[in-house]
């Protein structure tokens, strides 16, 4: 497939680089050649009035949480959890989450996510309906011994045995928080991650009163107790963060920790603000959180988010193309995927989206530096298309596969039950 005639292409490249005029080509999912008047056989798709940039990354959702949008929008995250989300939780079944999933891949594709973070219950479902869409995420189970072990250890194996050699999914190990976990299974869980190599994902330093129990527990900050237990390492990403001291930020930095900034979840729950610009030395992405705390999985959105919030201290932290490296090359890194996603270059997968450019709010784009602040500040979101491995899963704005109709009435039909039954 030729993309061509492309008026910006947003490479993100070491240099970040945004080319005009080129063409970009795709053979075996791969990118395969960047340059000008390029000619290839098959599908080829105008691009002289677009954009276009690669894959965004969500490094960290419970995408299945879709079936719960909108359940609780006032309460802190102690009450919303106890309260609204855990009893909920409990009376899922299987093809809840394989529906609200896919319900979720639906809404990242259409807004350019082509890849994210994943961690919930019964995680198999959630790798059937990524797998049933073809989009590209790091899995793992949301594992708590606290509330009645939910996931046992020997169910992650199967997961990670499973999918290891799958092209679009990476297994990885989720405890859920040092809160929700014992101190025993943190360890098994960060020797279960060491022991397969792959991505350990955990919730840390969310809340202030995560801090405070942690503290009276075990006489550490949250940072520094996972840290005694190994769990701190370049395969860890640690979700949120909002609560950080310098020594915990020291601590990422030495290990070499990602970290997964969710700015509108932690407003949304009142949970506090990362220390982003403070963490200069160590790789942050950007998530979404899930459905019932954010309630989108719109990156763009959380793009403009992620910056507003620092520019209320320093309007000149956070530049437009720092939160857009978040979501794109910094991202990867942070899930260990660099390599193969998170820019335009030759060599890596085409995980693309383009972006039409003759909307009214993306208007008047004279020259690149106005595209970038543009696509933060501006765009609603609503892409074009959205490519994942060379597959076109998104054709000028509509899903090419996945039948929303179906999987709308599925969810519809899910909550409904769910939220009956609480009544
Ligand atoms: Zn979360």
């Amino acid at each position: 497939m030729l993309l061509e005639d492309i008026r910006f292409l947003v490479t993100q490249d070491e240099e970040r680089r945004i080319l005009t005029d080129v063409d970009l080509l795709v053979e075996d999912g791969r990118i395969d050649e960047i340059g000008e008047d390029l000619s290839a056989p098959g599908e080829r798709i105008d691009c002289s009035g677009k954009a276009v940039m690669p894959g965004l990354v969500n490094s960290h959702t419970h995408a299945a949480m879709t079936v719960f949008r909108g359940v609780s929008d006032s309460k802190l995250l102690q009450g919303w959890l106890e309260e609204e989300i855990l009893p909920r939780e409990d009376r899922l079944e299987g093809e809840d989450i394989y529906f609200g999933t896919l319900m979720g891949i639906a809404e990242m594709l259409l807004t350019g996510t082509t890849c994210f973070n994943d961690m919930y219950l019964m995680e198999g479902e959630v790798a059937r309906a990524v797998d049933h869409a073809g989009v590209r995420a790091v899995l793992s189970y949301g594992m708590t011994d606290e509330h009645g072990m939910r996931e046992p250890l020997e169910e992650v194996e199967r997961l990670i045995t499973g999918y290891k050699d799958h092209d679009l999914i990476e297994p990885a190990v989720g405890p859920h928080a040092p809160y929700t976990c014992s101190t025993e299974f943190l360890r098994k869980a960060g020797e279960t991650a060491e022991e397969h190599d792959v991505p350990l994902h955990i919730h840390l330093s969310e809340t202030e009163e995560e801090n405070e129990r942690i503290l009276e527990a075990e006489g550490k900050t949250p940072a520094e107790y996972l840290d005694s237990l190994g769990l701190l390492g370049p395969r860890t990403v640690a979700a949120h963060c909002t609560h950080l001291n310098g020594a915990d930020i020291e601590i990422l930095e030495e290990r070499g920790a990602g970290v997964a900034h969710n700015p509108a979840a932690n407003l949304k729950l009142g949970s506090g603000i990362a220390p982003v610009p403070g963490l200069e030395g160590v790789d942050v992405g950007l998530g979404t959180d899930g459905m019932a705390s954010n309630n989108n999985h719109n990156l763009f959105e959380e793009m403009k988010f992620a910056s507003l919030v620092q520019k209320l201290e320093d309007p000149r932290e956070m530049s437009a193309q720092k939160v857009l490296d978040m979501a794109t090359i910094d991202g990867a890194r942070v899930l260990g995927l660099e390599d193969r996603i998170g820019s335009l270059e030759e060599g890596k997968r085409a995980d693309i989206l383009t972006v039409e450019l003759s909307s009214p709010e993306l208007s008047p784009v004279n020259k690149p530096e106005d595209l970038i602040s543009h696509l933060v500040f501006s765009f609603s979101g609503n892409v074009s298309d959205t490519m994942v491995e060379g597959d076109l899963k998104v054709r000028d704005g509509e899903l090419t596969e996945l039948d929303i109709d179906e999987i709308r009435g599925e969810v519809e039909d899910r909550r409904g039950r769910i939220d009956g039954e609480s009544a």
